[in-house]
């Protein structure tokens, strides 16, 4: 209850306009006869009104009615139904990713607009999202037949999407799931039998029509994620005319009754009972080998339902701090510690609440460049003609994902818990908007593969990459830049601290080298998960003092009289909080590594019942 929408634009107006390039991507083809900069403030707006006027009225309805299964059918709230609607038919929905339309906006401009969305109300969001994930698999790796059965529809959202990889025995192992899939007389189609589980907008009221993407293995292919294909299974099937023929044997058979994003339809699905369920294979059936090519084309909605993830725990972790700010500045309690006997204050006078809202904003926007820094590799990726650009942007974005996934949500659950500190016992009543933000953003460290999977990638892959060079490149870039900036005239401390946490990071590296070189492999593993933390500390850091760089210059030439002096004199103030609180963790994370503790391997596993 008692949702809140306090949201600022003012970082993204900076990150889009001061810090990142984005007139580079604005003049690439695909936009720039649509877009200019000058265009940014207007558009950033617009999504704001959007967020605050027509999508956050809709939260409360997360709590108050709830996602619902009653005699076999699945409803959601019927303003989720309006803002669904809403959102599609004015541009704000899966449209946008579509490459081919007219008109759509980069991706570093559309996140920043769905951030605000997201804040709004981030249970209702993946039913946008999913729908355009499921759309772009089916534009990327759909014959003419799929495409023309689906995309179109799929991307104006007259028909939802999912992604169904999670079995009850086949979690984080996905390779082990049991969805089988038979081949037909019908080139191309296949007969699914299976049961999925925790499947996002697996059924709702909103659409006619949903189109599950669906993990399964042909009948005979390899075990193991090798053997396994992608299918396109619609709720409902269609003709050549786009007309619904009728059922597709697809059901939901429960949905969970969830801590938290309620309004979210998390469901139980059964594919083929009847054994009359079709689904069109994605790409080639698999080879002579039994290998199936479905892992390698989920991956691409994977890769973006991760960077979703991680942005999401950012929005609710801003909105849980905006309000945070909002209610420090009201609530009078104390006297300050240097003068007791003075009038009682606010309690954004007090150091630790200071602190607290500090911690909460050096965080926010960390994460924040991270994942726009991310967002523009993307678009640099995916339209820019330049091939030295593009080999940059692959590799940047291969190891920020996971970090943007795991970091940013495992903070938004420390942060948001940080600003029900904030308020006191307030925090803790349903009357305030807190409560809620804690147990929404609990999901986004467990779905889209749990962090610790983020951090097996991270060290297990994305650090042996192209023999480890393209990881080494991404270190040596931070190092390049704390050197460059060396003897900075405000910055200087920051950057060797910068400087001395990517030696550190090194030596973390040789370490877990060392101890694998030694056949000790499970040290990688247990200590995965601080690694990854100690990596996005390190980028993060790296960011915040690049942005620093740019506020101090403006804060130079404007001085403390102007308008927009607290906006800048935030920014360095959040860089140098974050590199002399945060990055340190490097050294200690360094520290523990090569002490090498062995305690939790060691423990019998009968001492866990004590
Ligand atoms: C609200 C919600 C929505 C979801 N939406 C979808 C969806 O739309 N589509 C979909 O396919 N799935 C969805 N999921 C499923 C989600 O992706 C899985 O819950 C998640 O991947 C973890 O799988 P699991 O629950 O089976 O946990 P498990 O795999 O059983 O993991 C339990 C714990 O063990 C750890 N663990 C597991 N294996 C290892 C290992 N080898 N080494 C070390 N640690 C390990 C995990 O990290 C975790 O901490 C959703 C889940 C929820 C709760």
């Amino acid at each position: 209850m008692a949702s809140n929408f306090l949201y600022s634009t003012r970082d993204h107006k900076f990150i889009l306009k001061e810090w990142l390039e984005v007139g580079k991507i604005l003049s690439l083809d695909a936009y720039k006869d649509y877009y200019s900069v000058d265009d940014i403030d207007n558009i950033l707006e617009q999504a704001f009104k959007v967020a605050k006027e027509v999508a956050a009225p809709t939260r409360d309805d997360n709590e108050a009615i709830q996602a619902r299964f009653e005699n076999g059918k699945v409803t959601v709230p019927p303003s989720f139904k309006e803002l669904y609607w809403f959102l599609n038919e004015n541009g704000w929905g899966a449209s946008n990713e579509d490459d081919e339309a007219e008109g759509h906006l980069p991706q570093v401009l559309f996140r920043a607009c769905g951030e605000y969305l997201a804040g709004a109300n981030a249970a209702f969001m993946p039913y946008i999202l999913a729908s355009a994930g499921a759309a772009g698999l089916v534009a990327s790796f759909g014959d003419e037949r799929v495409k023309g059965l689906f995309k179109e529809k799929m991307f104006s959202g007259e028909y939802a999407g999912t992604m169904c990889l999670t079995e009850p025995n086949a979690g984080s192992d996905v390779g082990d799931l049991l969805t089988k899939a038979y081949p037909t007389d019908e080139k191309g189609v296949y007969r699914i039998k299976g049961t999925k589980c925790f499947i996002t907008g697996g059924e709702q009221d909103i659409t006619e029509n949903i189109v599950h993407l669906v993990l399964a293995r042909v009948e005979g292919a390899k075990p193991g994620t090798k053997g396994i294909s992608l299918f396109a299974v619609p709720k409902m099937r269609v003709d050549e005319t786009g007309n619904i023929t009728g059922s597709n044997d697809v059901q939901c058979v429960g949905i969970e009754h969830k801590m938290g994003i309620k309004g979210s339809a998390t469901c139980v699905m059964s594919f083929g009972e009847n054994n009359e369920c079709q689904g069109y294979i994605l790409g080639n059936p698999p080879d002579e080998e039994g290998r199936g090519e479905g892992m390698a084309q989920m991956f691409q909605m994977m890769n973006g339902a991760r960077a979703e993830t991680g942005h999401a725990a950012l929005a609710e972790t801003a909105v849980a701090y905006y309000n945070a700010v909002a209610y420090t500045v009201e609530r009078v309690q104390g006297r300050p510690i240097t003068n007791p006997k003075s009038e009682r204050v606010s309690i954004i006078k007090h150091e630790d609440v200071r602190r607290m809202l500090l911690d909460m904003k050096a965080h926010i926007e960390a994460m924040r460049a991270l994942i726009f820094k991310t967002y523009f590799d993307f678009d640099i990726l995916h339209s820019s003609p330049d091939e030295e650009d593009i080999k940059k942007a692959k590799a940047a974005l291969e190891v920020n994902t996971p970090l943007i996934k795991a970091y940013c949500s495992d903070k938004a659950w420390e942060l948001t818990a940080e600003a029900m500190q904030c308020f006191g016992g307030n925090g803790y009543s349903e009357e305030y908007p807190i409560a809620e933000l804690c147990r929404d953003v609990k999901i986004y460290s467990i779905w889209e593969g749990t962090n610790f999977i983020q951090s097996l990638d991270l060290v297990g892959r994305k650090w042996m990459m192209g023999k480890g060079k393209v990881f080494a490149a991404w270190l040596a870039e931070i190092e390049g830049f704390a050197s460059d900036n060396a003897a900075h005239a405000v910055l200087e401390k920051e950057m060797a601290i910068l400087k001395r946490a990517v030696d550190a990071y090194r030596e973390i590296q040789n370490t877990i080298a060392g101890y694998a070189m030694g056949g000790n492999i499970p040290m990688m593993p247990l200590y995965a998960t601080r690694i990854l933390h100690a990596t996005s500390e390190l980028i993060c850091g790296k960011l915040l003092v690049e942005q620093a760089v740019i506020a101090q210059k403006k804060i130079d030439e404007l001085g403390s009289d102007h308008y927009d002096y607290a906006f800048y004199n935030g920014k360095v103030n959040a860089a140098r909080y974050y590199v002399h609180n945060i990055v340190p963790n490097i050294f200690r994370t360094l520290e523990v590594i090569k002490d090498g503790d062995t305690s939790v391997l060691d423990i019998d596993e009968g001492a866990f019942q004590y």
